[in-house]
């Protein structure tokens, strides 16, 4: 019998959520690969095969309702358990637009992605979550979508301020919380994740930090034991202490 738990990353293809994938994978959870382009997704999949990691790739493009309702239904047919979902999927655009001069049709298009994906995803596997007693649900926010920092003059952000994006992932913050409160009950546990400045396509490979350090504190949140906190906002910390972000 395995003992393996079943895990679902979405934007797994590249970047920090196909990292997630892989230390999940090495974690000894089965991992499925959402992609909204299947045939990246097989590609990534296959690295992470050759890895030893049992990896699936997933079709799921995350502002697709009937395509993610048809990614639940594939699951489905492997598995009635999902112990993992991390919403890691997510765009930045609009470039460096002031707040008045921002697009309202960007937003909207960010919005999709990064705001109205994560529920869709997540209200579409939450049968599967419930089911295995311990899920465990990782939103990939931001430093950028905290309030606390763009109210502060001190904070490396501060100056960041972009209309669609931090806005997106604040609004991202307060799904988690509605999230962590309704599912408290079925011992799901949902919590916000910022993985830091990281070198990725998202940012022309600006970021300072690997994909390695960038992924670290959505595996921990994804592998929080029983004790484990929820509807909590979190970065770095050490070891035995989650770094506590500011909402
Ligand atoms: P990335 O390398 O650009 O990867 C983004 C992933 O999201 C890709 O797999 C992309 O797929 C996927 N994606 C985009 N739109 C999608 C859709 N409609 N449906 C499904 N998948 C979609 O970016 P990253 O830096 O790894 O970002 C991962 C997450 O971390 C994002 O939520 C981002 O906001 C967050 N984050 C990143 C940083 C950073 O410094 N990099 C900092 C804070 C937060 P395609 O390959 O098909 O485009």
């Amino acid at each position: 019998m395995t003992t393996r738990k079943m895990a679902l990353v979405t934007g797994a293809n590249k970047g920090i959520g196909r990292e997630i994938a892989r230390q999940l994978g090495l974690k000894e959870h089965t991992v499925w690969l959402g992609c909204r382009d299947l045939e990246r997704g097989e590609n990534a999949a296959k690295e992470l095969r050759a890895e030893g990691i049992d990896a699936r790739a997933l079709r799921l493009d995350v502002t697709n309702d009937a395509g993610v309702k048809e990614a639940a239904a594939t699951f489905a047919a492997s598995s009635d358990t999902l112990d993992v979902l991390v919403n890691n999927a997510g765009v930045a655009i609009g470039g460096y637009a002031s707040p008045s001069e921002a697009s309202v049709e960007d937003m909207r298009t960010l919005y999709e992605v990064n705001v109205f994906g994560p529920v869709r995803v997540t209200q579409a596997f939450l049968p599967f979550l419930k089911k295995s007693g311990q899920g465990r649900i990782v939103m990939m926010s931001s430093s950028l979508g905290s309030i606390a920092g763009q109210l502060d003059m001190t904070s490396p952000t501060y100056g960041v301020n972009l209309l669609g994006y931090n806005s997106s992932k604040s609004a991202l913050n307060m799904i988690t919380v509605a999230f962590a409160k309704e599912l408290a009950q079925y011992g799901v546990k949902v919590n916000a994740a910022n993985p830091g400045y990281v070198g990725t396509d998202l940012n022309n490979h600006q970021g300072y930090r690997t994909v390695g350090e960038g992924a670290d504190i959505a595996v921990r949140l994804a592998t929080l034991g029983p004790m484990g906190p929820t509807a909590g906002f979190f970065h770095d910390g050490h070891a035995d202490d989650l770094g506590k972000h500011p909402w």
